[in-house]
């Protein structure tokens, strides 16, 4: 049978991502902050971000001569203005593609080529790898420019290149906005390396709309929020534009740099920009930072991932706080058990619910209502949308029965660039987007997520796509072949990636040489890929006639492991 969202529809956006989050719905000043620096105290009011904005999409068209579709990457950790390239782009009628601050040169450069990026919007903290990376691809150093007020290295800071202009932002027409990418986050989707997600301006102005129409438990005149999203990632960025629209008191936003993490982010920055809110970025996570702003601003909703509940259940560091403000946490990105809900609520007495999503559908599709909390549950399904779960042959079951959960809704990505085979298998004719999670969904329309089939592994909410680290592993003269695979970290709520691996002949099963893979490993990934699962010898990989590795002996192995200390 097909689930269909117990709300009524959302009024389909009509315009441009830009348009939309410059409506100010709900009728913030001009002269109100928006963004702040959580260091420096520095501000943006909304009257003051609409124009840089519109000054940015002026600059790419007067002085790199830049044409709708062309495509800026911004490869930083989180800055107060990280929407004005974000957003100048935009209105300048580009595309956007958000790159994960932690990776290194050679992951920049394959984002950078498969986004066909002409400009590089970087951080003196990335310098290094942007201008090499930036060279292997052929983006001229004068289109490689800095957050920040100094010049490094011959690149210069963005704002000093700013005329006085002010753009008008392209304006779409619907058809125009239901076509026409604004966004391409990289995931790895259900298999295989990470892809380009085009996500259009309709499906991010239709995710703000669900989430606005949903969360009506929200009191937008007396919350303070905060957020521990990176905004390279979807989920982070749809904050920072839809929260905006509340504008009453500030949105917290503290940059979350566990090593890593993807368009999660992206969703929460748009998010705040459209309801008007303030947004407190940091750059940095730490956990003392953390409590110390929660205390001080006297936070009353937060957005975190489960490792940060484990930290707030567990940390000594608590007790020096009083986090008595804080009503209710949103906890996203990866699973949250019951248990450990209760153990926070139990701690701090405030309540802990969470949403799901991908970077696919733009990408919340399920949250938790305020008012019935049901831990264990991702929540109900978002205003116009629909959901099936199917079993392996595809057939559609009903109440109480897992399969895999398959969405369908205006939120749903266009598809992978340049990758009609990916898409095609993701996406099914009838619209419904396969999410590769094993679910159920509750006579009250509650889904719980009980397993994943796809491939990824998720290290602290950051994605790592096995087919990455195996094809890497193959490179190792230690190694014939190579299996990686997600375990179970309960201790810090998170997955680590553990590979699998049958030695070239000669080469000893010993502790050393699994040091020697690891460090192989560690020297050429982003530091969220690293094996901190370990290493494993097998004599031979499990793997389907056909030849694909069967994960799923690999985990069951795993989790008998841990379960045996
Ligand atoms: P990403 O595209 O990086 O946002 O990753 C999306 C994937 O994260 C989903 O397909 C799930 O496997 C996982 N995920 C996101 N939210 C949750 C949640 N609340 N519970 C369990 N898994 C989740």
């Amino acid at each position: 049978m097909i689930f269909k969202s117990l709300f009524p529809d959302i009024v389909l956006p009509k315009t441009g991502i830009v348009q939309y989050i410059f409506s100010n719905p709900y009728g913030a000043s001009e002269s109100k902050p928006i963004l702040i620096d959580g260091l420096t105290n520095e501000t943006i009011t909304l009257g003051e971000l609409r124009s840089l904005v519109n000054r940015f999409a002026a600059c790419l068209q007067d002085q790199f001569g830049f044409k709708r579709g062309e495509v800026v990457a911004v490869y930083s950790c989180n800055q107060i203005d990280y929407s004005v390239p974000l957003f100048g782009t935009l209105a300048a009628g580009g595309i956007v593609s958000p790159v994960n601050p932690a990776y290194n040169e050679k992951e920049l450069v394959f984002q950078l080529k498969e986004a066909h990026a002409t400009v590089l919007i970087t951080h003196p903290s990335g310098i290094d790898v942007a201008i090499k990376a930036a060279k292997a691809v052929g983006i001229p150093k004068e289109r490689v420019l800095l957050f920040g007020g100094k010049a490094v290295d011959g690149l210069k800071p963005y704002k000093s290149i700013l005329g006085k202009r002010e753009a008008k932002p392209v304006e779409y027409s619907f058809e125009e906005a239901k076509t026409t990418t604004a966004f391409l986050c990289f995931s790895s989707g259900t298999t295989g390396q990470s892809k380009g997600v085009e996500t259009t301006h309709l499906n991010m102005t239709s995710n703000i709309a669900q989430q606005d129409l949903f969360e009506k438990a929200v009191n937008r005149g007396n919350e303070t929020y905060l957020g521990v999203l990176p905004f390279y990632h979807i989920y982070g960025l749809n904050v920072l534009i839809h929260l905006h629209l509340y504008l009453y008191r500030p949105i917290f936003i503290l940059h979350y740099l566990w090593s890593h993490r993807s368009i999660l982010s992206l969703s929460s920055f748009i998010l705040t920009t459209f309801q008007g809110c303030p947004l407190v970025v940091m750059q940095k996570f730490n956990f003392v930072d953390f409590c110390d702003v929660l205390q001080r601003h006297k936070v009353t909703i937060a957005h975190i991932v489960p490792p940060i509940a484990i930290l707030l259940t567990k940390s000594p560091v608590v007790k020096n706080y009083d986090l008595s403000s804080i009503k209710l946490f949103w906890s996203g990105a990866a699973p949250l058990s019951a248990e450990l809900s209760q153990d926070l609520t139990t701690r701090l007495g405030s309540r802990i619910k969470q949403g799901y999503g991908m970077t696919e559908s733009s990408p919340v599709s399920h949250i938790v209502p305020t008012e019935n909390i049901i831990e264990g549950s991702v929540g109900l399904l978002m205003p116009s949308m629909e959901a099936k779960i199917v079993d392996k042959d595809g057939k559609e079951l009903g109440y109480g029965q897992a399969g895999e959960l398959w969405l369908r809704g205006p939120n749903v990505m266009k598809g992978y660039l340049n990758n009609p085979k990916a898409t095609r298998e993701t996406l099914d004719a009838e619209g419904f987007l396969h999410t590769g999670d094993v679910a159920y969904v509750d006579r009250n329309g509650f889904f719980y997520i009980v397993d994943r089939l796809k491939e990824l592994i998720k290290y602290k909410g950051f994605q790592i796509p096995p087919a990455e680290l195996e094809a890497l592993l193959l490179t190792s003269p230690l190694v014939v072949d190579a299996a990686v695979i997600g375990v179970n970290d309960p201790s810090q709520a998170t997955e680590l990636p553990r590979a699998y691996i049958v030695l070239a002949q000669g080469v000893p099963a010993t502790p050393e040489t699994a040091k020697s893979i690891e460090k192989f490993v560690e020297e050429r990934v982003g530091q969220h890929k690293k094996l901190r699962g370990g290493v494993k010898f097998l004599a031979v990989i499990p793997k389907s006639s056909s030849g694909k590795i069967l994960r799923r002996y690999l985990r069951v192995e795993a989790e008998a492991e841990t379960k045996n200390g």
